[in-house]
């Protein structure tokens, strides 16, 4: 692939969608690939907006022709990246997004180790509880079970965050958004793509935002997030 393949993963609630749904509007020249999934969609979600919602057998038939590029199976339902979305951005000399799990971005690392490999934590595990209940709520419904299942499942995520370039913790949205954007930026400069248009005094600002979000720079966030989910930090960061 030509563009730059970024994959950004988070658990549930985190804030991501909200951070790539602001890249999406802010930066020309990068495709996000729309998923397809055997999940309902979600208020006012918008079949081949959000994703592209398709039954069980019709996944296994697609799975069964190599038409994705990785699947996985998330609460319960299966969600895969069609390998069209790649191809798709190439020919227009466009980058691609994927936002998927953990289980799916090491499936694509195999396939492409060049791609960028971002992670979103939530600062902690009751402001992320407070996320998804408000997002619950404003999609008129709360169900506490799944909520509690999500944060089970964020701590195991969590885990895998060493495998990934970079890491951002939302904490206030305007932040995390400009560290998202400054990422982008900064590969793009790295791999002098022509896409890449700031001043010389914006890059130089972008550059450094992005360094410090590389994981090896970002420990001092990182730590404190890890303590309040109780994931031990494994020996190769420390
Ligand atoms: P995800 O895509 O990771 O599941 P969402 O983007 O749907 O998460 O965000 C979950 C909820 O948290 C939404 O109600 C969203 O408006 C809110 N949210 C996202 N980022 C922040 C932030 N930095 N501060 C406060 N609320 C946030
Ligand atoms: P949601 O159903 O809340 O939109 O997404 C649930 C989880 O599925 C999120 O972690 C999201 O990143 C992940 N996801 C969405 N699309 C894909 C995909 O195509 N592949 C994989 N592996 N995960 C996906």
């Amino acid at each position: 692939m030509a563009g730059i393949l970024f994959i950004i993963s988070a658990p549930s609630g985190s804030g991501k969608s909200t951070l790539v749904n602001q890249l999406r509007s802010d930066v020309r020249g990068l495709d996000f690939s729309i998923s397809y999934t055997t999940r309902e969609p979600r208020g006012s979600e918008q079949e081949g907006r959000e994703y592209h919602y398709i039954d069980r057998a019709t996944f296994e038939r697609m799975q069964q022709a190599n038409e994705f590029l990785e699947s996985a199976d998330v609460y319960g339902n299966l969600y895969g990246t069609a390998r069209h979305s790649l191809t798709d951005a190439m020919n227009h000399g466009h980058d691609l997004l994927l936002d998927i799990d953990v289980q799916g971005a090491a499936q694509v690392r195999r396939e492409m180790p060049d791609s960028v490999n971002i992670f979103v934590m939530p600062p902690n595990p009751e402001v992320l509880a407070t996320r998804l209940r408000n997002r619950s709520r404003a999609e008129g419904s709360i169900s506490e079970e799944v909520i509690q299942r999500r944060l089970a499942k964020a701590r195991v995520e969590i885990e895998n965050y060493d495998e990934y370039g970079y890491i951002l913790v939302n904490d206030v949205l305007d932040h995390a958004v400009e560290e998202l954007e400054a990422i982008v930026a900064s590969e793009r400069f790295h791999r002098g793509q022509p896409s890449w248009s700031a001043g010389a005094g914006d890059i130089n600002r972008l550059l450094a935002v992005a360094e410090r979000c590389r994981r090896s720079h970002a420990m001092d966030r990182v730590i404190p997030v890890l303590t309040a989910f109780g994931v031990t930090e494994p020996a190769r960061t420390r």
